[in-house]
């Protein structure tokens, strides 16, 4: 069979997918003849979820391209921010909890369950609910039903959120989501949830919001300065006008800046 020679060369953005010898500029790889580039691609372990552009000889090709010999291959890495065909929504796989709070802290539409559903079960809901689906796992982001995937290079959710905030550019409307659920919060008088909370908390505290989903209750707590942190340095940072004086999140009536503790269900 014939097996062609080609050349080619990974931007770095994707080099932490490859062995150390393909790092270092252009390196020959002979492909089976059959293969198409992005299925060549794709089996070096760099997910077609991380690849932008794939030029053969400078030129823009489809990932069906069937590479031939003496061909020079550039794969770059996906546009930042990145277009979705659709609104930035997420699914985080089980090992993203804790980025998959401080989404839904900021107000971004975050699936997530503590429960490992199963790779088949993950590509199909985000394909169902056209989702994002992020994650560490190369497997999952390889499955063809993935209505859109982005792989999340760091281990640390400080630095992650930076990541798929930088990435995907989702709008901000912090303090309008159930940081448990993903659900809307809506303004919740005190006499609407006083049987829910404690006497302390509730003498203590006069605004309260609640997840229209389930219910939680939530209002400016002992944990709230680390929140307000995250939020400000996410506003600052990926915000923008849009997001700071987005719907009423300016106003004094504190509907949309409670969240910080919540009472127990
Ligand atoms: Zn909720």
């Amino acid at each position: 069979m014939d097996r062609p020679e080609i050349s080619l060369d990974l931007a770095p953005e994707l080099h932490v997918f490859v062995p150390t010898a393909r790092r270092a500029g252009p390196t020959a790889l002979r492909t089976d003849g059959v293969s198409t580039l992005g299925h060549v691609v794709e089996s070096l372990g760099v997910p077609l979820t991380e690849v932008g552009e794939l030029l053969v000889d400078g030129v823009p090709v489809r990932t069906a391209h069937l590479p031939r010999a003496g061909e020079r291959v550039s794969v770059r890495p996906v546009a930042r921010p990145q277009p979705l065909p659709g609104p930035a929504r997420f699914l985080l796989d089980v090992h993203l909890g804790t980025l998959a709070r401080r989404l839904r802290l900021l107000g971004v539409d975050t699936a997530y369950e503590s429960v490992d559903i199963g790779d088949p079960a993950l590509a199909a809901r985000s394909a169902a609910e056209q989702r994002v689906m992020l994650s560490r796992d190369r497997g999952l982001l390889r499955r063809r039903e993935l209505w859109a995937g982005g792989y999340v290079y760091s281990h640390q959710p400080a630095e992650q959120l930076r990541e798929v905030l930088g990435r995907f550019a989702p709008p901000l409307r912090p303090w309008t989501r159930c940081t448990a659920c993903n659900g809307e919060l809506r303004a919740a008088p005190k006499e609407e949830v006083h049987d829910r909370l404690e006497g302390g908390t509730e003498r203590a505290y006069d605004t309260f919001a609640q997840c229209a989903a389930c219910g939680q209750v939530y209002w400016r707590g002992a944990h709230h300065a680390s929140l307000e942190a995250i939020v400000t340095a996410a506003v600052r940072e990926f915000g923008g006008a849009a997001a700071v004086d987005g719907d009423d999140s300016g106003s004094d009536d504190g509907v949309s800046g409670p969240p910080a503790r919540s009472a127990s269900r």
